[in-house]
């Protein structure tokens, strides 16, 4: 059996991975960290781990010109694919703190580490190679080897920006897989996320008529204004349950002698069921096809929501009785934000996917991790695997 894992040996395997800057739009970055993380799982003795591209990542920009970002590779690592039980641990490489961002540096105080990603998630790719290294070699609080247990672990380079190159590559692995397994750091409360909400981003791209403010104001047809209007209405219902519609942002005009013939909206919305989601659909399509307006609507990425299913609360009840078992106390919880296994999930797999490291302030200068977390974390991993396992064979 091997020994429990040791925290300076995670410590700097997390440091190394966040000193690496990965932000979702420097693919050599990525492809680094990539590249150490690949240095790790192959200690796993994986049966293939490969590099995968992954296509573009489409934006809109402030003119409402659609462009095309590169992005960096996948890693994926394969073991044992003709086992009886197969689980897909799911992470990223990517952060959302570029080269040119001031958070970039790394310190560790104790068992804390402050620095960009520690949590989200160069953390959780640690605690879920030493997740994997224990299905083979359980520590001596552990149970037998689950060597019955086939893996496919998948670290994507686009998450943060919506995954939109990788997802074929999660759907892909979503069939092949019985369980799974998101490192996706905890709740700020050390809770699992249960029902997460779908997330749609849109771009309204308005076209107007210029003109000569002082001599010709009547012929010209304002696009600001018509993006304003069309704002004000869709922003309207925001009173219904289980809808969000935010527009972060809005670019357009020029001179201001001149009546404004371009303007773009980007709109971020968040919805709780389909149905919220094709009702909003709806209503923007409405919105933007009125008399008088010419919008064109672009939807640029779209994460359905995950919802609570009878299977998946059974996998979050072992979650909650399996970290209790190494002392910890991880509730389930529905949250707003989104994640790969939203998508996971619309592709029919059943996963938990907040299962990493313990820390906060992600997606900010505050982020931090407790590297302490990681050995009873990785421990609740594997029981869960274990009691999906034996319920999947002893029922087939
Ligand atoms: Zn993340």
């Amino acid at each position: 059996m091997a020994p429990p894992p040791d925290l300076d040996v995670l410590t700097n395997r997390i440091v190394a991975l966040a000193e690496l800057n990965s932000g979702s739009f420097n693919p050599d970055g990525v492809d680094a960290c990539g590249e150490r993380l690949a240095e790790l799982v192959g200690e796993l003795e994986p049966d293939r781990v490969e590099t995968l591209a992954v296509e573009p990542t489409a934006q809109v920009d402030a003119s409402g010109v659609v462009v095309h970002r590169p992005v960096g590779r996948a890693l994926r690592a394969i073991k044992r694919p003709d086992a009886p039980f197969q689980i897909l641990v799911f992470g990223h490489l990517d952060t959302v703190f570029g080269p040119d961002d001031p958070f970039q540096a790394v310190t560790v105080d104790g068992t804390t580490l402050r620095g960009p990603g520690v949590a989200d998630c160069k953390g959780g790719l640690v605690l879920a190679i030493e997740a994997l290294r224990q299905l083979d070699d359980p520590v001596p609080t552990g149970g037998g080897p689950l060597d019955d247990v086939g893996w496919q672990f998948i670290a994507v380079p686009d998450e943060e920006v919506g995954s939109i190159g990788s997802k074929r590559l999660l759907a892909d692995a979503a069939t092949d897989a019985d369980l799974g397994l998101g490192i996706e750091p905890a709740l700020p409360s050390g809770g699992v996320a249960a029902a997460r909400k779908g997330s749609l981003t849109v771009h309204a791209v308005v076209s107007g008529v210029a003109a000569h403010v002082g001599r010709a104001h009547a012929d010209g047809r304002s696009a600001i204004l018509a993006l304003a209007r069309f704002i004000d209405e869709v922003e309207a219902h925001n009173g219904r349950d289980g809808v969000t519609v935010n527009c972060g942002r809005i670019t357009g005009g020029g001179a201001l002698n001149a009546v404004p013939d371009r303007a773009v909206g980007s709109f971020n919305l968040r919805v709780e069921s389909i149905v919220d989601q094709r009702w909003i659909e709806d209503r923007f399509a409405e919105a933007a096809a009125e008399p008088g307006r010419e919008i064109e609507l672009i939807w640029t990425s779209r994460r359905p929501p995950k919802p609570r299913t009878p299977a998946l609360e059974r996998v979050l009840a072992d979650v909650t009785e399996a970290a209790a078992e190494h002392g910890l106390t991880v509730e389930p919880e529905d949250t707003g934000g989104c994640c790969d296994g939203n998508d996971l999930a619309a592709a029919g797999l059943t996963n938990v996917d907040s299962l990493g490291i313990a820390g906060g302030g992600i997606h900010s200068p505050a982020e931090f991790a407790d590297v302490a977390s990681v050995p009873p974390r990785a421990a609740t991993m594997v029981e869960v695997v274990r009691r999906a396992r034996d319920r999947a064979l002893s029922s087939s």
